[in-house]
């Protein structure tokens, strides 16, 4: 079965969400990463820094980029 995170879920309904950001960053502390796959987009893993700024790790062709997002996108 495929796993879709929340940016990219084609359900709208956060029940029917296998990876939900919004929820991981929550219990993230700060300074901790967690990393996933997810079958629908590039996300491969989300991190907050010593601040609690958020940061999504996009899988590029031959990197990872961490990309700062606000909490409200981590929800689709
Ligand atoms: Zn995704």
């Amino acid at each position: 079965m495929s796993e879709y995170c929340s940016q990219c879920s084609p359900f709208k309904d956060e029940q029917d969400w296998d990876i939900d950001l919004a929820k991981m960053a929550l219990r993230l502390d700060n300074g901790r990463s967690e990393s996933f796959i997810c079958e629908g987009c590039n996300n491969r893993g989300i991190y907050k820094d010593e601040v609690g700024k958020i940061y999504l790790a996009k899988q590029k062709t031959n990197t990872i980029e961490l990309v700062e997002v606000k909490f409200e996108d981590l929800i689709n």
